[in-house]
């Protein structure tokens, strides 16, 4: 299998021993099953294996990943794959096919962010949404084995879920693939034509980027500055967006591609920013330095536009090597890149520490440290930090609407938050198809159903059992109105 081979190759010596095993495991368990392509369901474990590899990602999470599927689709249990594997992959295989049975519906759109909430959550540790990502990404890759209805409701929740966490987490790769794999199922019309519209510009386009790249290497030659320069485009979800955003035809949108320039450090990167500003005319207003002021993902880079002399207009980018491993990858590179400059230690015993302390780390919260100290803007910090609260959980309706609630929630909340008057006409409620008592908590995940009947009214005694201000002040209104119209009653009668 030629995916193996890519597979193995970017793994390194010590960890092929548990990714070979996890392979074999694997095909083991799997070996009756085939995927919608007919090809063997290995090959799909091998690939997201394989995407989680080229984000060079730790083998444990590509362990994981080539059991990802295992105990939804096998005979094997927890118990076995914990003996065989121990506590950390199994952890992370566990969190995947919890992931996997939360179904998703029409909804989607509109409650978008409830979900994305409430699967961080979830989720305990972020390499859990990370395997997840790979996973999507390989299934939308094979995509056209499936019928138009799964394809279009995969895309839907590719594009409304599964983007948005590639693009928090800092992976472009991932998010700008995903988009565009979802935006051909979503809309053929809009991205084909955008697409045909983009290869008919990229001939002339590309002859105007590599005169510019040319002058700008005959520029920064002399300076004995390293460097390489790469092309890049824009993805067409992207341009699309910037139509749709700008009110733009797509002949006035000028970035679809740009440069960058790569180097070994930040010095050197002003140093070549200094080089293009005097060789070069530079788009007025355009220089942005998100190396001093980086972008609340860790985005770091220096953005400038260079007109050339032909007048051409082309997006540039000035990073180090570490800021593009990042730019690409996401919090995985800095995982990565942290765990090089520490290993580079000649004491073995001090690797082996590390690696340890490693593998305890939360990352969420190491990402969160990372956060705190490298950006001046809060936002990214503030949108985490509300969405992994724990404070919260998230409750399903019978029909998958998602309902946030503090922690420590009751049946009887939940009914409020539903709507006031399911909360007044309390009955009962099933709890993952459980009869539930008024009072009983909820947590993150589980199913509720209230049940209803007309002539209930709320007691006082409700008031002990609802936490939340919704459920307590819609009770005690009730009960005011209620014993303000028995004193009107008695006071009539009189
Ligand atoms: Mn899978």
């Amino acid at each position: 299998m030629e995916n193996l081979e890519k597979l193995l190759s970017y793994v390194n010596k010590e960890d092929l021993p548990i990714i070979q095993k996890a392979y074999d495991y694997s095909s083991c368990a799997h070996s009756y099953q085939t995927r919608a392509s007919g090809e063997p369901y290995l090959s799909h474990l091998v690939s997201v294996a394989v995407n989680l590899a080229e984000l060079k990602i730790d083998a444990v999470s590509i362990a994981a990943a080539l059991l990802h599927d295992i105990l939804e689709d096998t005979l094997v249990t927890e118990q076995e794959l914990t003996k065989e594997f121990g506590e950390e992959i199994v952890s992370l295989v566990k969190g995947v096919t919890k992931l996997n049975k939360y179904k998703f519906n029409d909804n989607i759109t509109a409650q978008a962010q409830n979900w994305r909430n409430m699967l961080l959550a979830v989720v305990k540790d972020i390499r859990v949404i990370i395997i997840k990502l790979a996973d999507r990404l390989h299934n939308m890759r094979t995509l056209k084995y499936l019928s138009a209805e799964k394809q279009k409701n995969i895309a839907g929740e590719s594009l409304t879920l599964y983007a948005p966490f590639a693009h928090r987490l800092g992976i472009y790769k991932w998010k700008s693939e995903l988009e565009d794999l979802a935006f051909e199922i979503l809309q053929p019309a809009e991205y084909h034509q955008i697409k045909t519209q983009w290869e008919k510009r990229a001939e002339s386009n590309t002859q105007n980027l590599t005169d510019v790249e040319n002058l700008l290497k005959e520029k920064l030659l002399p300076s004995s500055i390293p460097f390489r320069i790469t092309a890049r485009p824009k993805n067409l979800y992207g341009i699309y967006k910037k139509m749709e955003r700008q009110n733009k035809p797509f002949s006035e949108i000028q970035d679809l591609f740009g440069l960058r320039v790569i180097t070994d450090t930040v010095e050197n990167c002003y140093a070549i920013l200094s080089v293009i500003n005097s060789g070069f005319n530079l788009l007025e207003g355009s220089f942005t330095d998100y190396i001093n002021v980086p972008k609340s993902n860790m985005y770091q880079s220096l953005h400038l536009t260079i007109i050339s002399d032909k007048n051409v207009i082309v997006e540039t980018q000035i990073r180090t090597e570490e800021m593009h491993q990042r730019a690409e990858y996401g919090v995985a590179a800095h995982w990565r890149y942290k765990r090089r400059v520490e290993g580079d230690g000649q004491n073995a015993k001090e690797d082996a520490k590390n690696a340890m302390a490693e593998n305890k780390l939360d990352w969420l919260k190491q990402f969160l440290e990372y956060q705190k100290e490298t950006t001046d803007s809060g936002e990214f910090l503030d949108t985490l930090k509300t969405e992994c609260n724990f404070e919260q959980i998230f409750v399903f309706t019978p029909k998958k609407k998602v309902i946030k609630l503090p922690l420590g929630a009751t049946a009887l909340d939940f009914a409020y938050a539903v709507h006031s008057e399911i909360g007044d006409t309390f009955m009962g409620a099933k709890i993952n198809d459980k009869m539930a008592t008024i009072n009983a908590k909820l947590k993150t995940g589980d199913t509720c159903e209230i049940l209803v009947r007309k002539n209930i009214k709320p007691s006082v005694h409700w008031l002990e059992y609802a936490i939340t201000a919704q459920a307590r002040s819609r009770i005690r209104k009730y009960l005011r109105e209620h014993s303000e119209q028995q004193t009107q009653k008695s006071a009539s009668k009189k």
